[in-house]
């Protein structure tokens, strides 16, 4: 390079340089400019924090949040206005119990299913199908789910980095990587030799030394959440109180809660003293352990079907029709359990568990734990705090999501019919659904 076109290459980066800061100086007023405005008229309005139905709200939305909620006088002229008017307006709903990354059919294995799906579905197989059965979560109205593994390694971490980024539409993930298991975690029957493909889909701890590195390999690959399993029946082996109390205090100590699947009562107590800020099902739970779920504040996010469902289920399985009294026994337990648990003032998060292929997509079939909820006895408002403010509690995550306020995102859906007299299919009526102030879906008059 001669002295002369140094010369002018220097110039010409002083150019560039000179642009750059030009660039960055306007770039702000530049992005807000750009952003989109958005009025919503919301005919009734369900403030999730209270727990009530206002009227007649108006709900400013600009980018991908909101800016303020006011009454319909406060609407401005000239303005874009979508007119809700004649529905209930919520935030967007959240499942809190997902398995967008596993299907399997009512007649199949569950342990036969993981090992084929490890064996037999490719990785890139698995996210797509996942991304199809996230998406169905938009269509409802769930526009956030907590999903808690059976998801290969971190697929569900890619999955909501690929929704986050714009590459596909989906709802929110909060994704908690392998579930952190003990020996064998929720796969049984694998033979000694082949124990090892159990570590593509769990995290299996040693001791309570490896229980704090396998919580450290989550946080570096992002996770939201650490979801244990605190015991792997059928599989008879389950986490002992010291290892939860070691994934526990790691998870904590970078700001992760813990939620843990439990089915016995011995390991909901072990999760519940080791400190966990959740129970998932919680199929097993005596009154005492309950109590302590109360003084502790610990939610427990029970995941039931309502009759409806467990007889379609029961039919695609191919059980004996005149030989299904156990739905009924299923069903009285269901119900005598969540009452207990509402008189004992537990807070209850929503979460369907639903990844049994019943002929409908993931998100139609989620649907179903409001009717369950309901049928069990849960007041229709109670059913929508469970699936919004008291969720987004359990992520944290309540400023943001699951609530109508200034500066949450804008996440809206609105339902038609009546929520008081008609809950169930109300509930499933989704007219309307805005995600990060994006409409994704809008029904035309
Ligand atoms: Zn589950």
């Amino acid at each position: 390079m001669t002295p002369k076109q140094t010369i002018h290459k220097y110039e010409s980066n002083m150019y560039r340089v000179f642009l750059i800061l030009i660039y960055i100086i306007y770039l702000p007023t530049f992005l807000v400019a750009q952003q989109k405005e958005t009025y919503i008229k919301a005919g009734l309005f369900y403030d999730s924090q209270q727990n009530v139905l206002l009227k007649n709200k108006i709900i400013y939305v600009k980018g991908t949040r909101i800016v303020s909620i006011g009454d319909f006088n406060s609407l401005p002229n000239d303005k874009y206005v979508i007119d809700l008017s004649e529905y209930t307006v919520l935030p967007g709903l959240i499942d809190a119990h997902t398995h967008v990354l596993f299907s399997q059919d009512a007649d199949a294995d569950f342990s036969e299913h993981s090992i084929q799906s490890l064996t037999m579905e490719t990785d890139a197989l698995r996210v797509l199908r996942g991304a199809k059965r996230a998406k169905s979560y938009l269509d409802v109205g769930i526009t956030s789910i907590k999903d808690l593994g059976n998801s290969g390694l971190f697929l569900d971490v890619a999955l909501r980095d690929a929704i986050n980024e714009g590459t596909i539409e989906g709802p929110r993930i909060f994704a908690s990587g392998p579930i952190i298991a003990a020996t064998g975690g929720q796969i049984y029957g694998v033979a000694p030799k082949h124990q090892s493909i159990i570590d593509l889909e769990y995290r299996i701890i040693k001791s309570v030394e490896d229980a704090k590195i396998a919580v450290r390999e989550h946080i570096n690959q992002n996770v939201d959440l650490i979801k244990i399993a605190a015991d792997n029946l059928p599989n008879n082996t389950r986490l002992s109180i010291d290892e939860i109390e070691s994934i526990v205090k790691t998870a904590h100590s970078y700001g992760l809660t813990v939620t843990a699947h439990t089915v016995s009562n011995q390991s909901a107590w072990d999760a519940i003293k080791a400190g966990v800020n959740g129970i998932e099902h919680g199929f097993n739970i005596a009154d005492s352990t309950l109590a302590l779920m109360a003084k502790n504040k610990i939610f427990l996010v029970p995941t039931e079907n309502s009759r409806a469902y467990m007889n379609i289920y029961a039919n695609l399985a191919g059980l004996e029709k005149d030989n299904l009294g156990w739905i009924d026994k299923y069903i009285d337990t269901l119900k005598n359990r969540l009452a207990n648990v509402i008189s004992k003032g537990i807070p209850i998060v929503a979460g369907s568990d639903n990844y049994t292929n019943i002929g409908v997509s993931a998100g139609k079939s989620s649907q179903d734990m409001f009717r369950a909820y309901f049928e069990a006895g849960m007041k229709p408002l109670d059913i929508l705090q469970a699936a919004t403010y008291t969720s987004a509690l359990h992520l944290n995550k309540e400023n943001e999501i699951g609530v109508l306020k200034p500066e949450a995102y804008a996440d809206i859906i609105a339902i038609k019919g009546d929520l008081n007299t008609d809950f169930v299919k109300s509930v499933e009526s989704i007219v309307f659904v805005m995600k990060d102030g994006e409409v994704y879906y809008q029904q035309s008059n």
